[in-house]
């Protein structure tokens, strides 16, 4: 059975040309998925009967099923999905005062290796289709009461979005089209470990979107320690990559420091970190480490976290210091999957 969700809407069109509809029925399915929430074609009441059940024999809505959901105390929901054509993938929901943000996976699993980070302990499995990144947004979104609407999305969940850029793109043009989602591509995300190629492929195609680039190091030394995808390319190329981004989007860039205990958390380090992005209309955003069973990295200090983000701003750097939203949750990338021996099913 056909995916509706992934074929774009040319391929629905295709076929419901090939019914004998209008060309109108595309956006009546699209509204009904995306704007009514509707989780089958049953519902679809403006559609005649028969073309429903035509839909319903065609094309699958759903692909992945949610196996287990956890609430967090401050609102925070995180959803495993068991995917049919394998694997699981985490996709979860932050509320934040007015914000309603996703944060979606675009790999199963994940092949850049990054020390302390759970996504990548099992290795990379495969790139997940544009479909099966939508779905998380449909299920997310469900999560919601009716009179509330999703206000920002971040591919901050498992794998490395550049590495699946073809279909990310397909995906976020369903977040951001006004037949999908609707969302601006203001408040969409796309996070990096920094792969120079497609962020410059990113800045010729589709420089619409935020860029966010994980450092987590002020120097080759340490970053291709804990980030060995670096030793292929040396943070001047990341860095120049991102310069031609905001170049050619106009946004700002946004670069992520998770400060790992005792490891990249030291004054000197800040102070290396403040000369290297100098100069740049950038936004850091400090996250503390949340740290993963059987790996040896730890959270830093309080005391730690605020020398860090002081050195930083008094060097002129606009520093955000992430809070832990879900934390009693394992909302860090990839740990709910790796602690799901059992999961429950809905
Ligand atoms: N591969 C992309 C996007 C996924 S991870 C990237 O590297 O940006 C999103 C962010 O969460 C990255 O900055 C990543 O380094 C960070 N992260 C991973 N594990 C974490 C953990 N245990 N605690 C805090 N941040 C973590």
């Amino acid at each position: 059975m056909r995916h509706i969700l992934d074929p774009d809407s040319a391929n629905l069109q295709a076929w419901l040309a090939d019914q004998g509809q209008p060309t109108y029925r595309a956006r009546q399915v699209e509204k009904w998925l995306f704007t009514r929430r509707a989780t089958s074609f049953e519902p679809m009441s403006d559609l005649p009967r028969s073309l429903r059940e035509a839909l319903t024999a065609e094309f699958a809505i759903w692909t992945s099923r949610v196996s287990k959901i956890v609430r967090s105390a401050d609102g925070t929901e995180k959803l495993l999905l068991q995917l049919d054509r394998g694997g699981s993938v985490e996709c979860v929901l932050l509320r934040d005062g007015a914000r309603r943000s996703i944060c979606l996976s675009s790999q199963v699993g994940c092949g850049m290796g990054c020390r302390f980070c759970a996504s990548g302990l099992g290795g990379f499995q495969r790139n997940l289709t544009s479909g099966e990144m939508i779905e998380q947004m449909l299920w997310l979104q469900t999560r919601l009461p009716a009179d509330e609407r999703l206000t920002h999305v971040v591919m901050m969940g498992m794998g490395e979005p550049l590495a699946n850029l073809q279909n990310v793109l397909a995906a976020l043009d369903r977040a951001s089209s006004p037949s999908g989602l609707g969302i601006s591509p203001r408040r969409i995300t796309i996070s990096t470990v920094g792969l120079p190629a497609a962020i410059d492929r990113l800045a010729k195609r589709e420089p619409r979107y935020h860029l966010a680039v994980s450092l987590h190091a002020p120097n080759d030394r340490l970053r291709n320690e804990l980030a060995p995808v670096n030793q292929q390319y040396g943070l001047r190329r990341i860095l120049e990559a991102a310069d031609g981004y905001f170049e050619a989007s106009g946004r700002r860039l946004t670069f992520e420091y998770v400060l790992l205990g005792g490891i990249n958390d030291r004054p000197e380090q800040a102070r290396q970190l403040a000369a290297l992005l100098r100069g740049r209309p950038m936004l850091l955003n400090v996250i503390p480490y949340n740290p993963v069973p059987d790996l040896p990295y730890r959270e830093p200090s309080r005391a730690a976290i605020l020398r860090f983000q002081q050195i930083l701003e008094e060097q002129g750097l606009v520093v955000h210091r992430r809070r832990r939203k879900g934390a009693d949750i394992a909302a860090a990338c990839g740990q709910l999957r790796r602690s799901s021996t059992s999961p429950v099913s809905f």
